[in-house]
């Protein structure tokens, strides 16, 4: 049975990502760091770890909860909006704190944690399979930027995006990217996005399923298309 695990899983994308891989007979592991979040996890009968990603002891600890696990699909959904700006705005500290830590310092603690049981998984299949993907954003590719809304959003989904690269570069088998899921309807897109996280899903579903090692250290839109960096 493939295993996919779910970082940031208690609502939005990433409880959808564990709601299709659980439909489709996947074993999932997901993490949530609230009560509902847990409840609807395990309704799904999905496997829980509370986690906040930004805690760094609980980061750590994730690493011997899931040390001799293989994971098929992992997926870093964790992902904070912070205060929504219009033009260069001054940012404060704290939002700035906020949002560096749970955008930049959360994965920069956790995918070292992770590739090695992406790669466990990709050993298994013979090197075939077995990938890694943080959710970025369109929103931080310097190729297509022509606005200056949200610009601490942008930035540390723009440093994400080195971390995302530098986790490709360290893979050996498995196929690390960066993906984009479209402006979606969950808490942070707003009612008025353009796709249901169902919709969004199922393609970036796709996407994983399809793309091999040549694939690594790409930023990819959730219908499989190459996003400029
Ligand atoms: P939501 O706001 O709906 O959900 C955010 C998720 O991140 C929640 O599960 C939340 O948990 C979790 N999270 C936030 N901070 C932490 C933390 N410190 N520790 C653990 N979990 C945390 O967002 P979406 O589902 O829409 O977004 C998912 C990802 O996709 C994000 O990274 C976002 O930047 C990205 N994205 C979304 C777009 C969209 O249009 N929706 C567009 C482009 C990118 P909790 O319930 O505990 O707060």
């Amino acid at each position: 049975m493939p295993v996919a695990l779910i970082l940031g899983a208690s609502r939005g994308i990433g409880l959808e990502f564990a709601r299709q891989y659980r439909a489709d007979g996947w074993r999932v592991v997901a993490t949530t760091r609230s009560d509902d979040g847990q409840r609807a996890l395990e309704a799904l009968g999905a496997e829980v770890h509370r986690l906040d990603l930004t805690d760094p002891t609980a980061v750590a600890a994730l690493g011997w909860k899931i040390d001799g696990e293989a994971f098929d699909a992992a997926i870093y959904c964790a992902g904070v909006m912070g205060m929504r700006t219009h033009g260069i705005q001054p940012v404060h500290q704290d939002n700035f704190d906020t949002v560096m830590r749970t955008n930049v310092l959360g994965p920069m603690m956790a995918l070292p944690i992770i590739l090695p049981a992406v790669e466990a998984a990709t050993q298994a299949r013979g090197g075939k399979g077995g990938a890694l993907a943080v959710l970025s954003s369109r929103m931080a590719s310097l190729g297509e930027m022509e606005s200056n809304s949200n610009w601490l959003y942008r930035a540390s989904k723009a440093a994400l995006n080195v971390v995302i690269k530098a986790t490709a570069l360290e893979a050996q088998q498995a196929t690390v990217v960066a993906l984009h899921p479209g402006w979606v309807r969950t808490d942070m897109g707003g009612p008025l996005a353009e796709i249901s996280p169902k919709r969004s899903v199922t393609e970036m579903r796709i996407v994983l399923a399809e793309i091999s090692r040549a694939h690594n250290g790409a930023f990819l839109n959730h219908d499989g298309n190459a996003i400029p960096w």
